[in-house]
């Protein structure tokens, strides 16, 4: 196998200053708020995390924690996942959302990675996204937390959520709020903000029963909550 290509760094066009020094201002508070924010997919290894981000598709983080030990306990490894019955995998996998159809994906992504990369995990979003059950943010995800790489921004429901209400974007597409958050914040920081911004639409901004105007980041930073005091 060719060694792995660096992954390309697409230019990015800035956001305006001002623009980009209240998003600095908006992370700085939400990274004191949740210091220990990080991936909530368990993983030993970027084979694990690959798998458990194909497996996260429109479906909680936590059912994927609770499948995963017992997927990994018996099928550790690329290879022995592509040996693998397809039936075994769907047995593991058979509590998360469109397990059949992921099950199938483990199986011939597995195959690639034996076939095509010598067993390991690819580094680049060019090969990560030729993986069956893997697009973009699956790319970043893997890039972003097991090889430290900040291609893009993982955009999942809390992301593109928080980021219209922090006026970060007015995009509903992932691909252009990604854009815009790629242009309002330093290129160190993508893999984190995610965590962070996830992390406050859990605990703060949940899609029903958000805490609005009960919340400082969001009083100073959020149009909804300002609205929601004016008229209290
Ligand atoms: S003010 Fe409300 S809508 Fe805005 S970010 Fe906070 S919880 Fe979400």
């Amino acid at each position: 196998m060719p060694p792995p290509r660096p992954t390309a760094k697409p230019t990015i066009e800035k956001a305006p200053e001002p623009e980009r020094r209240r998003a600095a201002r908006v992370y700085k508070r939400l990274q004191q708020r949740y210091p220990d924010a990080h991936c909530a997919l368990i993983h030993r290894n970027p084979f694990e995390l690959l798998v458990a981000t194909i497996l996260s598709a429109q479906c909680t983080d936590t059912l994927v924690n609770k499948v995963t030990p017992g997927l990994f306990a018996a099928l550790p490894t690329p290879q022995q996942m592509a040996d693998a019955d397809p039936a075994v995998i769907e047995q593991h996998v058979s509590k998360v959302n469109f397990w059949r159809n992921k099950a199938k994906n483990l199986h011939a992504m597995a195959n690639m990675l034996v076939e095509e990369f010598d067993g390991e995990v690819p580094q680049t979003m060019e090969e990560l996204t030729r993986l069956p059950g893997a697009a973009r943010k699956t790319a970043n995800v893997v890039l972003g937390n097991a090889f430290n790489i900040n291609h893009g921004v993982v955009v999942d429901t809390h992301v593109g959520r928080l980021s219209r209400r922090f006026g970060f974007t007015e995009h509903d597409d992932p691909k252009k709020i990604e854009r815009d958050l790629m242009a309002l914040f330093p290129r160190k920081n993508w893999c984190m903000l995610s965590h962070l911004l996830i992390y406050h639409g859990r605990q703060v901004c949940k899609a029903r029963h958000a805490l609005c105007a009960d919340d400082a980041i969001c009083r100073a930073y959020c149009s909804h909550a300002k609205e929601q005091m004016m008229g209290q």
